[in-house]
């Protein structure tokens, strides 16, 4: 039979976690549904399960020193409405489930689940966030994008948990998500797109470029975007058949329930037009 605990303080969830095979649950809404139970009686939970929502210390949002710290355990609502959260990512939040999912649903879950299709991550990657994780001996930051590393995996470690998402704060000049789902409200991803520039004496200062439920993990290539610095918009507009190349190379998607990988690859380098036309 399994074991439920909910600990009182982070550093007794640590000290389970230390113990060995305790599954963290956040809001649940990953893990009530990987693990339901179709004869509608309690959901089969096949680990020790630690419950870790209403640990304070990982509650709350923080702006300093040019950077957002969001606590592992705050809700994606809390995020979304925050003012000093960057707005692609309270726009992605805002094209996640509904507002019953979102008002339990955490920003940590959405990462430690590292479904190729959740939907902060594009965003999130975008902006070079870091990741807190803590075990009983310390703690240690990772980028995101080095964290997630397969569908589904993660190189955590099984006795670390994530107490913090830190996104530093980056003031683009033009900037867009896109999700493309099956409806406009609670659907999952067949293709996201996140971009975003910053122009500096008329050239290209940065260029960030993101793709959401097209291959393993979200799909950025940071030296596709370095051979942009110091070019101008109009030479981005021009050249833009050499990015479709990459691109086109890169995203390598997969047919599932959703969607073809036909469909997929053409949506996404149609989302990376758009937004270079839109600059
Ligand atoms: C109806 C419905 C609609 C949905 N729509 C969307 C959608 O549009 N877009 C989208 O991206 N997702 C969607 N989801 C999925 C889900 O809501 C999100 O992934 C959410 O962010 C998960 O957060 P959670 O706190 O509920 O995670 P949980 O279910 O509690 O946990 C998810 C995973 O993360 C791990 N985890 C949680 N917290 C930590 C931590 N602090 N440290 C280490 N590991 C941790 C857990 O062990 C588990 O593996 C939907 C789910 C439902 C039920």
């Amino acid at each position: 039979m399994v074991k439920h605990i909910i600990p009182e303080t982070l550093s007794e969830a640590l000290k389970y976690l230390y113990q060995g095979d305790f599954q963290i649950i956040a809001g649940g809404t990953d893990l009530m549904v990987q693990n339901r139970s179709w004869s509608e009686t309690p959901v089969n939970f096949t680990k020790n399960m630690l419950y870790c929502f209403d640990l304070l210390e990982l509650k709350g949002i923080n702006v300093i020193d040019g950077r957002v710290e969001i606590g592992a355990m705050t809700t994606l609502e809390t995020i979304m409405n925050h003012p000093g959260v960057p707005s692609l990512l309270c726009q992605a939040i805002g094209e996640m489930a509904s507002p019953a999912i979102r008002h339990v649903a955490t920003l940590a879950g959405n990462i430690g689940n590292a479904s190729p299709a959740g939907d902060s991550l594009p965003v999130l990657i975008l902006y070079d966030a870091w990741v807190e994780l803590r075990n009983m001996a310390g703690f240690r930051m990772i980028l995101l994008k080095d964290l997630i590393v397969g569908p589904r995996k993660t190189a955590m470690h099984p006795e670390e948990m994530i107490v913090k998402i830190v996104i530093p704060i980056h003031n683009f000049d033009f900037e867009s998500y896109i999700k493309v789902g099956g409806r406009k409200a609670d659907a999952i991803a067949k293709v996201s797109f996140a971009g975003a520039v910053e122009i500096e004496d008329d050239k290209i200062a940065d260029i960030r470029l993101t793709f959401g439920a097209v291959g393993k993990t979200v799909i950025r290539n940071e030296t596709a975007e370095g051979a942009w610095i110091g070019m101008t918009i109009t030479e981005l507009k021009t050249g833009i058949w050499r990015l479709i190349d990459m691109y086109n190379q890169l995203i390598q998607p997969i047919d599932d329930q959703r969607s073809n990988k036909y469909y997929r690859k053409t949506v996404a380098i149609n989302l990376m037009k758009d937004f270079i036309d839109r600059l």
